[in-house]
């Protein structure tokens, strides 16, 4: 299969882009789309023969449920089965966070229900993940499908989060028919995404919606890796790259192997063969780090080293998403 990349940047383009990919979801195909975290592999939601593709073309296992990105607000009360208290506060942080970066897992509604989304796509769990992207090209998508759409990131399961279109065919070229290239992702780390719950929230995955953001609603537990709930997100070993990675210590030394390693560091860092900085600011750093990761996993490195950052705010999702690269 040829893949084909139309540019999304004017308002003419976005247009054009989302009508061709609008139409092969239409036809149970999928398209790889900007968001504003990082890009993802777009299918119709509602029709589960399209999900099975899009498990098959990242070679992602059925039991890593897919996030279904919807327009807004009343999809809550049509996906889904929340009631109440939980309603509300789900209710209250989509008015809060979207458009933008914040999953919700709620209660699924079952299926027989008017609209529901298709077990496949929940890998069975009895709950869905809910987002609406602030991106013009995912927006426009699901307009002009009318119904939501199923976009997991669009990369090869397991492996580092595409935050640009020359990413995306590198990971899967050849394999889908269409990318949509809307440039670089502007906050390049994965939706934040919280389990709503009665009276408390359980953060699955930190991402650019903080812990700190969250808790002006409920108060807010981080997941455990006892937590029943099965949040792929939260494997180990995800995010990762080719290269062995090993995050220092804060005050440890440059280790023996630095003159044929690599150096991911916030702020400045030298000694090693090659160095990525990043800013030392979490906000600036996190839409450059999936591409940074990139580089030294194809430079010829035979390690890759990195400093850790203080985990308040962004520095959370940042630690959570090294250390994750760093598992083997
Ligand atoms: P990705 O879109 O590739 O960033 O991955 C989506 C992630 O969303 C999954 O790996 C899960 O961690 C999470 N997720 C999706 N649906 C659910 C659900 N029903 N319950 C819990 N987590 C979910
Ligand atoms: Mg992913």
């Amino acid at each position: 299969m040829t893949t084909r990349v139309i540019p999304a940047q004017s308002a003419t383009e976005v247009a054009a882009a989302a009508r061709e990919a609008a139409d092969l979801l239409r036809q149970g195909q999928c398209a790889a789309l900007p968001t504003e975290t990082v890009y993802g592999l777009a299918c119709d939601a509602l029709n589960a023969r399209a999900a099975t593709g899009v498990f098959a073309v990242k070679e992602r296992p059925a039991f890593d449920p897919l996030i279904v990105h919807v327009a807004g607000t009343p999809w809550i009360e049509r996906l889904t089965a929340a009631q109440g208290t939980v309603l509300a506060l789900a209710q209250r942080l989509a008015e809060e966070f979207w458009p933008g970066p914040l999953t919700m897992v709620l209660p699924a509604a079952e299926e027989g229900d008017e609209v529901a989304v298709p077990d496949l796509v929940r890998s069975g769990l009895p709950t869905v993940a809910l987002r609406s992207s602030a991106h013009p090209v995912m927006r426009a998508v699901i307009e002009s499908l009318g119904g939501p759409v199923a976009a997991p990131s669009a990369n090869r399961f397991g492996r580092i989060s595409p935050v640009a279109a020359q990413h995306v065919l590198e990971e899967l070229d050849g394999r889908i028919p269409l990318v949509v290239d809307g440039g670089p992702c502007r906050h390049g780390l994965e939706s934040t995404i919280v389990q709503v719950e009665d009276g408390r929230l359980v953060l699955l995955r930190p991402g650019p919606v903080t812990r700190e953001d969250l808790e002006r609603f409920a108060p807010v537990e981080r997941a455990t890796g006892k937590t029943p709930v099965a949040a792929p997100g939260m494997l180990e070993s995800h995010y990762a790259p080719r290269t062995p990675l090993k995050i220092l210590g804060e005050q440890e030394g440059l280790p023996a192997d630095a003159g044929e390693s690599g150096l991911l560091a916030f702020g400045s860092g030298g000694g090693f063969a090659v160095v990525e900085e990043l800013p030392s600011d979490p906000v600036a750093a996190a839409p450059l780090f999936f591409s940074a990761l990139r580089r030294l996993d194809a430079s010829d490195v035979r390690r890759i080293y990195a400093r850790p950052i203080p985990e308040s705010g962004l520095g959370m999702a940042l630690m959570d998403r090294l250390r994750r690269a760093a598992h083997d």
